[in-house]
């Protein structure tokens, strides 16, 4: 398995459902939107409320029907003692005294009301709290966003970039359905359960008690439900995330996969993590496929035992409403009485109160899932490995470009030692050149140099100061590196050569490609400077990116210039042009060049030796080869490789 591909598998992350620390961290992001949440929250009571209106409407409407007293035990009190009051305020008739057709028309409006109402305040708080989880995830990734920036290039080799893109992409969007759909959803479905149970405590005691009496089976339902489908779930989520990275993957090294023929191969994987995704999509189904009429029955359930009791209830009321005289509304109810117009709302809140367990139970993957996101997109945040700037740094403005490293001792691991004290001076404006095999610690001594890492042991120095005392920014704005791959983003040629600096003119970027050799190759593009490149420049040659990349540098006219050669061979009329660019690029500056051919560093200042972290021989060419040592011998070595046309010993 790749890399890429168990990144959703890290088991570290075991947030729990309703982890009270991770709510809190979540609910601050969204206070700062304090007013657009308390009124949210506020309509979606509005909402629950408003849903708890029609059923007793209903209710009251069949107990007009059946005659029942206005003042009387069933939803009608609620209704139409409400309805009356109004009424009477505009006409002397009390409300059952108005003709049928007015009565009639009264509740059709005030349904209609209701609905419109609803309609509105839904609207409306769903556009609110919707408009609240976007900016909550607009902050949050920003966050996330500019912080992974901030953090030194070490945590970046610990942290693969494929689980990186995954947290600012994926675990952003989990946290995104919870806040902007199941956010509202629980609001709404709490708000319902808690005024459904009040009422029908309300309406009748002993009958919401029986009702409520199928509750701990639908509960128990769910628990199962949810551990199945936990499983079902998450090996959905890591077969999806597996699907994707695979295909990410493969899409980015297409041109491997096309030239050594790997379709095959490739297309044989896809198909297995297909099938996976497949499977585990359908045991996630199944899993509800299940659930669903189970707790259809269950709602079912609650409706029996309602009609069981209730029906028995209004059976009573009927025979205590044919007694002369009519008991009291609280005789009829003490007996036992209901009218069917409380039965009747009974039903239907029965209904609404199974819909919300329903739904919340269904929406706890999401949760689950959005609680685990954050949980990892919290730790994200509170990594703190970045360079410290001391807290009274100061900004080097231009340097003059005099760099000493001073017994110089750094790691990477702590019992790894790579530098093994380096001592080393470079005077401004010199051309300095290090050479040694692979990993001698070359590219460790300008990462130092850069301040990617801080030193472990002494300092380094320049024009005079620990690197250390100066702002991180300002310092780092002096120090041009010129890798051996070069970088391109997808953009204008323009972009990928001032790289968002705005303050850098059209000129001076032509002027520097000039000066660098890069003009020529860039006019014969069709739009020249305005070109779009791809992300990776895939369409430029390797020869044309190293003059952009040179380009680059040298329109920020930087202090000290650090050029990592390339190994990469370029044909002989490119290598003349580059030799040339890297001329007119190091000529007045501090130059740093880790040099790979011999042959172009015959004219440095300087040239450095180095071998497993120490410097091992020191001098100019000429000195060196006098030497007849190690630079010497490597001098022969590449003489013999390059034949006739190379370095001859002795130069
Ligand atoms: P060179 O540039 O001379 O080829 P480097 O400076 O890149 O050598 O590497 C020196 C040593 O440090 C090597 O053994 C390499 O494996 C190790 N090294 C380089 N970068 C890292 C890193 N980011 N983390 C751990 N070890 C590293």
């Amino acid at each position: 398995m790749s890399e890429w591909e168990d990144h959703d598998l890290d088991d570290e992350y075991r947030a729990n459902l309703l982890d009270p620390a991770l709510l809190l961290r979540m609910f601050r992001y969204g206070v700062v939107y304090w007013p657009r949440m308390v009124v949210g929250v506020l309509l979606a009571g509005v909402s629950s409320f408003l849903w708890l209106l029609p059923p007793l409407l209903g209710g009251a409407m069949i107990d007009l029907v059946f005659q029942a007293a206005v003042d009387g035990p069933g939803p009608g009190r609620f209704i139409l003692n409400w309805i009356h009051g109004v009424v009477s305020t505009f006409t002397t008739e009390s409300f059952g005294q108005l003709p049928a057709s007015t009565q009639i028309w009264t509740f059709a409006g005030l349904a209609l009301g209701i609905r419109v109402l609803q309609f509105a305040v839904d609207w409306t708080n769903g556009y609110l709290l919707a408009g609240l989880g976007q900016r909550v995830i607009y902050d949050l990734r920003m966050q996330v966003f500019t912080h992974i920036h901030g953090l030194e290039t070490a945590w970046f080799h610990k942290n693969p970039v494929g689980r990186l893109v995954t947290r600012v992409a994926n675990d952003v969007g989990a946290l995104e359905d919870m806040f902007s759909t199941a956010f509202v959803m629980i609001i709404k479905d709490v708000g319902m359960l808690i005024g459904v149970t009040i009422m029908i405590l309300i309406l009748n005691a002993q009958i919401g008690l029986a009702a409520l009496g199928i509750v701990p089976f639908m509960v128990a339902a769910a628990l199962v439900f949810r551990k199945y489908s936990r499983a079902a779930y998450r090996r959905w989520r890591v077969a999806l995330s597996r699907l994707n990275a695979h295909i990410a993957e493969s899409l980015s090294g297409i041109r491997v996969v096309q030239l050594f023929t790997m379709e095959r191969r490739s297309r044989r994987r896809h198909d297995e993590l297909s099938r996976d995704y497949k499977t585990a999509w359908m045991e996630q189904r199944r899993a509800w496929a299940v659930f669903r009429p189970v707790s259809t029955i269950l709602s079912a359930g609650g409706t029996g035992v309602v009609i069981w009791f209730g029906g028995a209830a209004v059976l009573t009321g009927f025979a205590l409403n044919q007694q002369d005289p009519k008991p009291s509304p609280a005789e009829f109810a003490a007996l036992g009485g209901i009218t069917m117009g409380t039965l009747y709302t009974f039903l239907a809140y029965v209904e609404q109160f199974f819909q919300p367990i329903r739904d919340l139970t269904e929406k706890l993957d999401v949760i689950q899932s959005a609680m685990t996101a954050a949980e990892r997109i919290f730790t994200t945040l509170d990594e703190t490995a970045r360079i410290e700037e001391r807290p009274d740094a100061v900004d080097p403005g231009r340097l003059r470009g005099e760099v000493e490293i001073r017994d110089v001792r750094f790691s990477y691991h702590p019992e790894e030692p790579v530098l093994r004290g380096i001592d080393v001076h470079i005077r401004p404006g010199s051309t300095f050149a290090i050479v040694g095999p692979t990993g001698a610690g070359k590219s460790t001594i300008i990462n130092l140099l850069c301040r990617l890492y801080d030193v472990n042991e002494g300092a380094v120095l320049v024009d005079g100061r620990d690197i250390r005392d100066y702002s991180l920014r300002p310092y780092r704005k002096n120090v041009a590196v010129v890798h051996q791959d070069v970088f391109l983003f997808a953009g204008s040629l323009l972009e990928n050569i001032r790289l968002g600096d705005e303050s850098i003119s059209r000129e001076r970027v032509a002027k520097a490609c000039r000066a660098v050799r890069a003009d020529r190759f860039i006019e014969r593009l069709p739009d020249g400077y305005d070109n779009e490149l791809e992300e990776g420049g895939k369409t430029l040659s390797a020869g044309e990116r190293q003059l952009l990349s040179f380009a680059r540098a040298l329109v920020v006219d930087p202090a000290i210039l650090v050029l990592d050669e390339a190994t990469a061979s370029v044909d002989t009329h490119t290598e003349e042009l580059i030799q040339r660019a890297v001329t007119t690029l190091t000529t007045g500056r501090t130059s740093i060049v880790i040099a790979h051919r011999l042959s172009t560093i015959r004219q440095a200042d300087r040239i450095l030796v180095v071998a497993d972290g120490r410097i091992t021989e020191q001098g100019t060419h000429a000195e060196l080869i006098a030497l007849r040592g190690a630079y010497h011998r490597l001098y022969r070595m590449q003489f013999a490789e390059s034949g006739p046309d190379g370095p001859k010993p002795g130069d």
